[in-house]
């Protein structure tokens, strides 16, 4: 039963809803009827009660008096009547009004002031319910008789107790619609959300493979697709993580090792010559650099990735900018003969955003540029397109092919792992990169074509100055 719980709420919401609005309504139904049926009876009697005072006092009284059962029977009404002294003279058939007894005085003197009385009246031998109306008639302005008149109001009990039990008819198919509703609802409802709720469970296990084969396109095909989703997401998260992890390590289990080794060699005097233990220092020196970029960039990145890297965003001379970065990097590309050329549009606008992550970025790519070519020249361009600033990075390097091309933005791909490894790479560079242009609202491209070159292509709108 618990399984089917909202459905079970849903049937009974539905139930108690009938029910709230359905037993005011039969009371309420119950009230009108019987009252109009009273009320339809009262007006009845009334002017039955008018005709039969008409005859009393037409000269004929006591052909009157005789016939009095007869229009009784006629009319399914019964007739009482009631000499000056308030005694039973006539009665067509009500068995405790006995002829020759008296009425009431209460009766009596409110008919005898001319007044027509009227009253629910249950007869106390039979227990059957009439509706009584009397009315006085007046000789020579006397009163001289009056007329009881009895109308059985047991039709209207048999009427409600018709209405009634249609009423609880209405019930019983109300309770079997809901049932039907509960049912209906398990299927629709609560027998997927049963699904959803296992498999998500299944999910939070660690089952990242299970996937919810409900297609409907109402809102629980929605959240179905959103599970599977979810379990994708997850998955390929958890994938990324372990090759991230498994990256990681491998990428401090090399200068580890270095560090290691050589530390060992000197601790233990392994080494022939003063220029050889320097040598060795050197490498340990280089390797420690090597590892403490390494940590500097894992710590950006998962910043970046959180979405809780600090930017210090303001309006800054992006050509400056890349002048002096194009500057820190000429005796790097010297040193290989290359050359570098920069072209920047005159009068640039202000540029938005983080001047020194921009340098980052510009830094890294130049970098690369010159890590990765043997010969040539390094081209930089800012230029202005379409209301955007567009910065261009090329170089006559080694260049990519197009599936390399694809994963340079990951964290730890190299296209040559040795080679980059050997170049000071820690393979985390472009990545860093793509997050820092990603999070100043930009964009990164690359083409590159192998042996031939490679270019990056960055794009930054040009930022209104009054809207920051
Ligand atoms: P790395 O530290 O290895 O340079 P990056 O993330 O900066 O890591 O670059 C990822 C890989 O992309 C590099 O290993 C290299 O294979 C390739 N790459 C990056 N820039 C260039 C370029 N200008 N020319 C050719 N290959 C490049």
């Amino acid at each position: 039963m618990k399984r089917n719980r909202v459905a079970l709420k849903l049937g009974l919401t539905i139930f108690l809803i009938v029910l709230i609005l359905f037993i005011p309504y039969s009371i309420i139904l119950e009230g009108v009827y019987r009252n109009y049926y009273i009320n339809q009876t009262k007006t009845n009697l009334l002017q039955l009660s008018e005709r039969y005072a008409e005859m009393l006092s037409t000269p004929s009284t006591m052909l009157m008096h005789n016939m009095l059962p007869m229009m009784a029977q006629f009319t399914n009404t019964d007739a009482v009547l009631i000499n000056t002294q308030g005694i039973i003279i006539q009665n067509s058939g009500v068995p405790s009004y006995k002829v020759g007894t008296p009425i009431s005085r209460d009766e009596l003197f409110e008919m005898q002031q001319g007044k027509v009385i009227e009253s629910l009246y249950t007869d106390p031998e039979t227990n059957h319910t009439f509706f009584m109306v009397g009315r006085p008639t007046f000789k020579m302005k006397q009163f001289s008789e009056a007329i009881l008149i009895f109308s059985p109001i047991n039709g209207v009990e048999r009427s409600i107790r018709y209405l009634q039990r249609a009423m609880l008819l209405t019930g019983f198919i109300t309770i079997l619609v809901a049932i039907g509703l509960i049912l209906f609802f398990t299927r629709t409802l609560s027998r997927p959300l049963v699904i959803m709720e296992k498999a998500t469970k299944q999910i939070a296990k660690g089952d990242l493979d299970t996937r919810v084969n409900l297609f409907s396109g109402d809102e629980i095909g929605s959240l179905a697709q959103a599970i599977n989703e979810l379990a994708m997401d997850l998955k390929k998260y958890r994938d990324n993580r372990n090759e991230f992890f498994a990256n990681i390590s491998h990428e401090l289990r090399t200068p580890m090792t270095y560090l290691d080794g050589y530390a060992n060699v000197l601790k233990n005097g392994l080494y022939e010559s003063e220029e050889e233990k320097q040598q060795y220092l050197q490498i340990i020196m280089e390797e420690t650099k090597r590892l403490r970029v390494l940590i500097d960039d894992l710590f950006d990145l998962s910043k970046m990735e959180e979405g809780k890297f600090p930017l210090n965003m303001e309006w800054v001379d992006i050509a400056e900018i890349v002048q002096q970065a194009v500057k820190q990097v000429k005796p790097k590309a010297a040193e290989k003969g290359i050359h570098m050329k920069l072209k920047i549009l005159d009068s640039l606008p202000l540029f938005y955003g983080d001047g020194l992550r921009m340098q980052q970025i510009m830094l890294n790519l130049l970098d690369n540029a010159i890590r990765y070519t043997e010969h040539g020249e390094i081209n930089t361009a800012i230029r202005i397109v379409d209301q955007e600033f567009r910065i261009t990075v090329r170089d006559t390097g080694i260049g990519m092919e197009p599936d390399q091309l694809r994963s340079i933005f990951d964290r730890f791909y190299r296209v040559e792992p040795s080679r980059s490894r050997a170049l000071g790479g820690s393979g985390l560079g472009l990545a860093i990169v793509e997050k820092l242009v990603l999070i100043q609202g930009g964009t990164i491209e690359v083409e590159s074509e192998l042996g031939k070159g490679t270019a990056f292509h960055l794009r930054f709108k040009v930022e209104d100055k009054r809207d920051k």
